[in-house]
């Protein structure tokens, strides 16, 4: 028998650390759970120790370390406590771990995302900030290190399923003629203009199809999560932006899809269910049993497809534009709207404020050429403080 992958689960409290680790109890002879994180929910990742048993943890600050490690020890539980971001690096390059699975959220957890890539792991990325604030570097540091880089975010493993399978970055010799990403339209698909005024965080987070954590929520009813996307694309599959195009299908049963030079469109389809991405991305190019139930054709109903709306929705052409301004533009987009979609969660301002803010930011922080994570990292300080005043003038 093999032995079992080593695995280290970044963001394990979140909704993508938790349907991972639901994958990985389906088989415990595959993998083992080598590492789990949070920020500061220390009764979930206790519990999560007390199932997966894994040699490290780590979480955000000293005082939250004492706590969890006196729960352990209480418990006759085992297992290193750490804490602080540079903790979350050192889990990730791990000689025993194998596969790291990023599932921090925003900007955060870049550095850790890249320290797996440095470090020549099998990334699963969930994290899609990585990609919006640092792309290139990014891209560098898995082909540097000979990293395997497998997609998680629904439609980004639609789009590499759907993909030739030794598809290497070049789209014009793999025959394809466009990049077709899906997009739910988040809850306010159907609200009028004047009805965002007034929308509330429990009202944004009411995703009609996904549970998801409140961020990622949000940047799905202004669209901003498409935008994001849409830059992840970019660097995932090395297209340009005009080589992709963006679909509304509310029912999120198609996930993505590639078209091709001769008229084929290869799609990939499935339940709104992140196990299915978490478990492809595990077990590539096996398929593992996800715990996830078989699409029923004949219960599904229609498949309807729309234009996105720009004018209701600007933070997709937001995301446009800023990869199209290139450098750290994305950088500076990214975290104007973790500063405004954080603004709006604690009702500082208003839905409709968020693609303000983001606008005003790119406007008033000028992109440069950003090369190392230190640059991009100051661009993303300097923009949140720009965001955080603009904020306090709605
Ligand atoms: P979430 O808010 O549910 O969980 C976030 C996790 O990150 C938690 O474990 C939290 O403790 C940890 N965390 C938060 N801030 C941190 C910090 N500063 N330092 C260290 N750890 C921190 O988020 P989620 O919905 O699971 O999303 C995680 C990532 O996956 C995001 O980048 C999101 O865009 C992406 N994603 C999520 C989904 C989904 O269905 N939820 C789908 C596709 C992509
Ligand atoms: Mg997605």
């Amino acid at each position: 028998m093999t032995k079992p992958q080593g695995i280290a689960v970044l963001g394990a409290t979140g909704s993508v650390g938790c349907s991972t680790l639901d994958v990985i109890a389906r088989h415990p002879e595959r993998y083992r759970v080598v590492a789990l994180t949070a920020h500061r929910q220390l009764d979930k990742l206790f519990e999560q120790a007390s199932l997966f048993h894994p040699d490290y943890l780590v979480v955000a600050d000293a005082e939250s370390a004492a706590r969890l490690r006196a729960r352990l020890a209480e418990a006759g539980l085992g297992g290193e406590v750490l804490h602080g971001a540079q903790a979350l690096e050192q889990v990730a390059a791990l000689p025993e771990v194998d596969a790291v699975m990023a599932a921090i959220v925003g900007a955060a957890g870049l550095p850790s995302a890249l320290a797996a890539a440095r470090a020549g792991k099998r990334i699963l990325l969930a994290n899609k900030e990585s990609l919006v604030v640092a792309g290139s570097l990014f891209m560098d540091a898995v082909r540097g290190s000979g990293a395997a880089l497998l997609p998680v975010d629904s439609e980004h493993s639609a789009i590499f399923q759907s993909l030739p399978a030794d598809y290497a970055g070049d789209a014009e010799s793999a025959g394809v003629r466009k990049i077709i990403l899906t997009a739910s339209g988040g809850p306010f698909r159907q609200r009028a203009a004047e009805a965002l005024l007034h929308v509330t965080p429990a009202d944004a987070c009411r995703h009609p199809n996904w549970s998801m954590g409140r961020k990622i929520s949000v940047d799905s009813a202004t669209l901003m999560n498409k935008g994001l996307e849409v830059i992840e694309a970019r660097w995932l599959f090395n297209v340009p932006p005009s080589r992709i195009d963006v679909v509304v299908h509310p029912q999120s049963v198609i996930h993505s899809m590639v078209q091709y030079r001769d008229g084929s469109v290869m799609a990939q389809l499935g339940s709104p269910d992140m196990r299915t991405p978490i478990a492809c991305a595990l077990s590539w190019p096996q398929r593992i049993e996800a715990g996830v139930a078989s699409l029923d054709f004949f219960a599904m109903g229609d498949l309807t497809f729309e234009r996105p709306d720009m004018q209701r929705f600007p933070c997709l052409k937001l995301a446009f534009d800023a990869l199209e301004t290139g450098g750290d533009a994305p950088a500076v987009l990214n975290a104007a709207n973790e500063v405004a979609v954080a603004a709006f969660l604690a009702e500082r301002i208003r839905f409709v404020d968020i693609p303000r803010v983001v606008a005003d930011t790119l406007d008033g922080v000028s992109a440069s050429a950003s090369r190392s994570l230190a640059d991009l990292l100051a661009r993303d300080d300097e923009a949140r403080r720009f965001a955080e005043e603009r904020v306090g003038s709605c």
